[in-house]
């Protein structure tokens, strides 16, 4: 029987392996370079050869190759933050003048590099609604050198119909870049619906340990591959071999962990689905969300990190009960890890292209690998308090 295609959980398990390296271990060592000692004077200066280890090692040229067979990529470029995976393309896609498009609901430090950093460069940033599909064409301007989308949007969950709006990008020559942290690559290849540029931050679920912070710029485009290695490498961007390693690490287990987080992701969202102190969840995979046909033509799972909305009477203190009677869910930001964690997302919510109405307070939760029954118990005493809240404020 012919052996192959071979799957994704398959390709991240054995990617990145390289016995004259390896000394037969099943990981990559971590390599830690500075210095790199070449053998003859006449290769110290000869284009290709490895001279430094702010170049990366042995251990990053493992990851990057999985990170590659993740997305099903031809170029990777590690870098030390998800944010910097995020910026380091627009970056290198903008010069002074030019115009660029993202989508509105992304995420917030994205949001501010543009306004602030990428302004004071003489950029123009016009956010656009994660709904408008082919209607993009009507944005594109001369000057316009990058489409920046985040689909499902990280607070609010609206999935773009990216392949109408890479059409139209393909078709004016614009590069699209997706940020594509929710999906992971597990459940997600924009690569495959015509977006040129995949980032994500690798903090979440490749790390999958609340315990590093890291991000991946992936294409199967050299010419953008080559226009952001010049930036990471004149900015001097490094990442540690020892981060390096812990994604790598993370990685050949993310498929099995992102699958329970799937599941009880679902169940959780379910369950509260039917609680009366809820105007509605925010979860692609459940049959009546908005967004359900996008997602089920576009991923083949769900992240566990969705949002629900609370009935108009619940207010920023009642939130706060909520939040403050959960023992299993950590107050944090960032998600992806094994431990369950809720916010609000009021407060962070910045929108311009629109004001969606979701009915009520958002609150936002990373579902870890907890069993779910402990969860939703725990949610449960969430309720009491919310209720306790709204009745003393009434009383
Ligand atoms: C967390 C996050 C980032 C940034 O990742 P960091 O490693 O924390 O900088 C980017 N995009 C999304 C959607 C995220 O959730």
């Amino acid at each position: 029987m012919p052996r192959g295609p071979r799957k994704t959980d398959t390709r991240i398990v054995h990617a990145g392996r390289d016995p004259s390296v390896d000394a037969g271990g099943v990981n990559p060592p971590v390599q830690r370079a500075s210095t790199v000692l070449i053998e003859k004077a006449e290769d110290l200066y000869r284009p290709g050869v490895w001279t430094y280890g702010l170049h990366g090692t042995a251990t990053h040229r493992a990851l990057k190759a999985a990170l590659c067979e993740l997305e099903e990529a031809e170029h990777c470029h590690v870098v030390a933050s998800g944010l910097l995976a995020c910026t380091i393309p627009i970056m290198a896609l903008a010069s002074p003048g030019s115009h660029i498009l993202v989508s509105d609901n992304c995420y917030g430090p994205t949001r501010r590099f543009c306004d602030q950093t990428m302004s004071e460069w003489g950029c123009t940033t016009e956010y656009f609604s994660p709904d408008i599909g082919a209607d993009i064409a009507n944005l594109i301007r001369p000057e316009t050198c990058v489409i920046f989308l985040e689909s499902p949007g990280s607070l609010t969950f609206e999935i773009s119909d990216t392949p109408a709006i890479t059409a139209v990008a393909r078709k004016a020559g614009i590069p699209t870049v997706m940020d594509n942290t929710w999906g992971a690559g597990h459940f997600h290849k924009p690569l495959d619906l015509g977006v040129d540029v995949s980032v994500q931050a690798t903090s979440k679920y490749p790390g999958g340990s609340a315990d590093l912070l890291g991000g991946s710029i992936v294409t199967r485009d050299e010419e953008l591959s080559e226009k952001i290695r010049k930036l990471v490498i004149n900015l001097g961007l490094a990442v540690s071999p020892d981060d390096a390693y812990l994604v790598l690490r993370g990685l050949r287990t993310m498929t099995t962990r992102m699958d329970r987080h799937q599941a009880s992701g679902i169940a959780v969202a379910e369950w509260i689905a039917r609680r009366p102190e809820v105007a509605q969840v925010l979860h692609p995979a459940l049959p009546g969300d908005k967004y359900h046909d996008l997602w089920k033509r576009d991923f083949t799972g769900a992240a566990g990190l969705f949002a629900f909305a609370l009935q108009a009477p619940a207010n920023t203190t009642d939130v706060h009960a909520f939040l403050n009677a959960l023992e299993l869910f950590g107050l944090g930001f960032s998600w992806g890890g094994y431990e369950s964690l809720a916010i609000p997302c009021d407060p962070q919510m910045r929108r311009t292209a629109g004001k969606p109405d979701f009915g009520g307070k958002l609150i936002r939760l990373s579902i870890g690998l907890e069993s779910p029954e402990d969860l939703i118990a725990d949610l449960e005493a969430g309720f009491a308090a919310l209720a306790a809240s709204i009745g003393a404020r009434k009383a």
